[in-house]
């Protein structure tokens, strides 16, 4: 059995994660759980965000399914979900769009992937006001940083069957930094002849995706675009609901879902766990389970074709709980 540490988080975490543990059960398992706290819980119980404990599981088992968390707006809190990825320089933001048979939305044949850098970017936190009535960021982006992003993008194209990926930037303005990027890309490109590579604007690259998203296949793109990028992205398959997330380095990987901690139904049973459920599916993937994620998947897209099941965010009749003993039972 291999470690894995399971973060419950914030808001509709403990209900979908609740969920999604009891699928995993019904595939018979194959992590012994290490749960932690983390977010707001952990503030409240333990006075610290991120607790040491926490991180130390993290680094020590370096597997992690994790729900959203929450940090606090003011009181100068750093994002948890930024503060773990550089900690762990989970360098890779993976974060499939497909559409899912039987969630109804307005494109069809949408099959891309977003891998976001995550570490880098106006995400350095360095920011300082320079006077009462102005303030400035840090954006910091780095060879390095650019060049380990791209090669991931183009390795999980080759391994992936994908016969292109996009770099989209904003070089013709921050012509320095994106334009660093860019030109990085550009040079990783030319390991991979086969892959077909181009750039995109990311201003071109919002209106391309909601004309004709299914010309794309990779994007590979820096911190803040990816993070538009995703939920706009996520808009074009059912919404945050149901798309998933990996966060991968080179000692740890954590997956998640894209979408927050939805304060607003909270506690109310009426989360969609699909997101969760199919960035644990990316795990199992990711462990070489294929063979329970393939499982998990035919069920989930059984029971999400079933208006009865389905969640209400899908226009279903279903709620957390409801839908998990659907999803179990076409297993
Ligand atoms: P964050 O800043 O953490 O991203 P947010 O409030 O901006 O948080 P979300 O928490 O992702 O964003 O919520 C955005 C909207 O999507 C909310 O109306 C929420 O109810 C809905 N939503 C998010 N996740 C789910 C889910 N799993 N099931 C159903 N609705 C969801």
């Amino acid at each position: 059995m291999r470690n894995l540490v399971v973060l419950p988080g914030d808001g509709i975490g403990p209900e979908i994660m609740k969920q999604v543990l009891r699928i995993l059960q019904a595939v018979d398992s194959p992590f012994n759980y290490i749960e932690k706290d983390a977010g707001l819980t952990a503030l409240e119980k333990h006075g610290s965000l991120l607790p040491d404990d926490t991180l130390q599981a993290i680094t020590q088992h370096g597997l992690a399914l994790k729900a959203p968390l929450t940090t606090p707006v003011g009181g100068g809190f750093k994002s948890i979900n930024v503060t773990l990825r550089q900690k762990f320089d989970l360098y890779a933001n993976v974060r499939p769009v497909v559409n899912l048979p039987g969630v109804f939305t307005r494109y069809e044949k949408v099959n891309l992937t977003i891998i976001r850098e995550n570490t880098e970017d106006l995400y350095t936190g360095e920011e300082r006001q320079v006077d009462a009535d102005t303030a400035e960021s840090i954006k910091r982006i780095t060879r390095k940083g650019s060049e380990r992003i791209a090669r991931y993008a183009f390795e999980y194209a080759r391994t992936h069957g994908k016969k292109s990926v996009a770099a989209v930037h904003k070089a013709n303005i921050m012509k320095l930094t994106d334009g660093l990027f860019l030109k990085t890309c550009a040079d990783v490109a030319k390991e991979y002849p086969e892959i077909q590579f181009r750039d995109v604007i990311i201003d071109n690259c919002c209106m391309q995706l909601v004309i004709r998203p299914e010309q794309f296949e990779v994007i590979v793109t820096e911190n803040l675009y990816g993070d538009i990028l995703s939920d706009l992205c996520a808009g074009l398959v059912g919404g945050l609901g149901v798309v998933p997330g990996a966060n991968i380095g080179v000692q740890a990987a954590i997956f998640e879902p894209v979408h927050g901690s939805a304060p607003d139904i909270a506690g109310q049973n009426k989360a969609n766990p699909t997101a969760l459920l199919q960035s644990a599916v990316m795990m199992l993937h990711h462990v070489g389970e294929h063979e329970r994620a393939d499982r998990i998947m035919r069920a989930l897209i059984k029971t999400l074709s079933d208006t009865q099941a389905r969640t209400a965010d899908l226009g279903g009749k279903g709620n957390t709980e409801t839908f998990t003993n659907a999803l179990i039972a076409n297993l």
